[in-house]
């Protein structure tokens, strides 16, 4: 509410501005009825609907908020309140783009205009572009040039100091209570039991607790049990902090040469070139953004639904793979080397589509994002830009030890194990645990004895090699599988 940009321009150039929120039925209608984030966004909402009228300083100058379909609500309210324009901030995403486009038309059928701004990332679309023009697919360098460009216009805040009276009062007719989450179908779910809390104050409290832990960030970002990361992504994602206020903490020190606070500058800005590339390569958000990836036969029928199955579960056998799973099923969220690891697992270990994992993550990750979710899964398939090398698989047991070492987070999340000891067998890579009744644990250990919970790595990969058309055909093509394996698989 204090640094937005539509806002920052409708005061600039109206006399009278209101603010409007439309629960969008396109969206919600799909959502399951405990939809963490429709809880999110409406505590979000009745908070600005607070400090609206605080800002107003007028009662019955709130937000106008409406549950219905984003579309034809927009235009009712348009015409209702007789303006002359409708202010918004871009969204890239395929199918905000064709509403956005039709709002664009009935609006303009109604002689209304309609503006929209760059607002969720610094540098949007085509701002940062190669010296031939051309978009870059390669992270490193788009970063390069995105430090090249920014200037301290590009981090300022949009100031929303309205005059008096200037946030007009909500026209009597038009006045309505916010919907409640059961009127529109939704459970409300205890968020403050999950440590989530909604709204720009508690973005806040977020950003002052991280702001004193940046200097540590590249020591302590990849220890899932330790609180190394922001924990910011929700507010990210559903605009309850500006992404410019965050690049206003961290680029200064960053330029001083603090390792923590330019990683983290980093971060947000694969945050930027993630959705320049959803801009660019629409097709990315279907298929992958290297064609021939397309071509892989995925593990399908009852076997890949069966492993699907035990990966959402979190029942593959593999500790830190469940732990992560089990972490995303109870609160949403998902620490980011775990999400690496688990997407690594289901598409190079268990053969499975990477979209499967994607519409997983998207029906249950709190800070979805269509292209950082996107870009995620196709970097650990080696499907898309900037993707890691097809032969990289994360080993989840070497992650384990390297990055949860006592079984810390495992054990948080998967209480079960949490009176073993943990001893690492440095040969085979191998985490020994108790048997686990897992599935996965069954198939993969066929004709070995039941009390071998844990498949080593490196049978898993090979194979899988066999069932991989793209990696059996460049691995061929290189230097032959046997060789591809071993140097896949040393500790093998
Ligand atoms: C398979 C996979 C799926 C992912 N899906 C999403 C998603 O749907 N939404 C999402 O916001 N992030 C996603 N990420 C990126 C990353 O995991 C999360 O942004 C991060 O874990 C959020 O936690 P945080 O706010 O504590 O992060 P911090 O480490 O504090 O990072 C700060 C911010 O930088 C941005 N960021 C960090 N890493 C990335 C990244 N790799 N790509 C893009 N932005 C990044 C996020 O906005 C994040 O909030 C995904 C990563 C992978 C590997």
């Amino acid at each position: 509410m204090d640094d937005h940009t539509a806002l920052h321009t409708a005061i600039k150039h109206s006399d009278k501005v209101f603010g409007c929120f439309v629960f969008d039925r396109d969206i919600l209608d799909g959502l399951p009825a405990h939809d963490r984030r429709v809880s999110f966004i409406h505590g979000a909402v009745k908070e600005l609907d607070q400090t609206w009228r605080a800002m107003a300083n007028e009662p019955n100058a709130g937000l106008l908020v409406r549950h219905g379909h984003a579309v034809p609500e927009i235009i009712k309210l348009a015409k209702q309140l007789g303006v002359q324009a409708v202010l918004t901030h871009h969204d890239d995403e395929p199918a905000s783009l064709t509403r956005d486009a039709k709002v664009l038309g009935e609006l303009a059928n109604a002689g209304i205009a309609f503006h929209t701004f760059k607002d969720h990332v610094v540098f949007e679309r085509s701002e940062v572009l190669t010296q031939s023009g051309t978009a870059y697919g390669v992270f490193t360098p788009y970063k390069n040039a995105w430090l090249k460009k920014i200037s301290p216009a590009d981090m300022a805040e949009r100031s929303t100091h309205a005059k008096p009276g200037q946030l007009a009062p909500t026209p009597v007719g038009l006045r309505q209570a916010m919907p409640e989450l059961t009127s529109m179908g939704f459970h409300p779910v205890d968020l403050a039991a999950l440590h989530i809390h909604p709204g720009s104050e508690a973005a806040q409290t977020l950003v002052k607790d991280f702001a004193k832990r940046m200097t540590n960030y590249e020591d302590t970002r990849n220890f899932p049990a330790v609180k190394g990361p922001s924990y910011l992504s929700v507010h990210l994602r559903f605009g309850t902090v500006s992404i410019r206020q965050l690049v206003r903490l961290a680029y200064p020190p960053a330029m001083k040469g603090n390792a923590g606070a330019q990683t983290w500058l980093s971060e947000l800005i694969w945050r930027d070139f993630y959705h320049q590339i959803m801009h660019h390569h629409p097709h990315a958000m279907t298929h992958a953004f290297k064609p021939e990836y397309d071509a892989i036969e995925w593990e399908k029928g009852k076997t890949g639904k069966a492993w699907f199955t035990a990966w959402c579960e979190g029942q593959t056998g593999y500790p830190l793979v469940d732990a992560a799973m089990a972490q995303i099923n109870q609160t949403g969220y998902m620490h980011n080397r775990l999400r690496m690891v688990v997407a690594s697992f289901l598409v190079k270990d268990l053969g499975i589509d990477w979209r499967w994992g994607e519409q997983y993550f998207a029906l249950h990750l709190n800070d979805f994002d269509l292209a950082a979710n996107n870009g995620g899964w196709q970097w650990a398939s080696s499907s898309g830009c900037d993707a890691q090398p097809y032969f990289r698989i994360f080993n989840p047991i070497n992650q384990s030890e390297k990055f949860d070492p006592q079984g810390k987070f495992i054990k948080r999340y998967l209480p079960q194990l949490a009176c073993c000891a943990i001893r690492w067998s440095a040969r085979k890579k191998t985490l020994r645990w108790p048997p686990s009744q897992s599935l996965l644990c069954e198939r993969r250990t066929q004709g070995k004895s039941s009390s071998l919970a844990l498949v080593p790595m490196v049978c898993l990969g090979q194979c899988l090699h066999q069932a991989h058309p793209v990696l059996r055909r460049k691995s061929s093509r290189k230097s032959g599988t046997s060789k591809f394996c071993s140097q896949c698989f040393p500790s093998g």
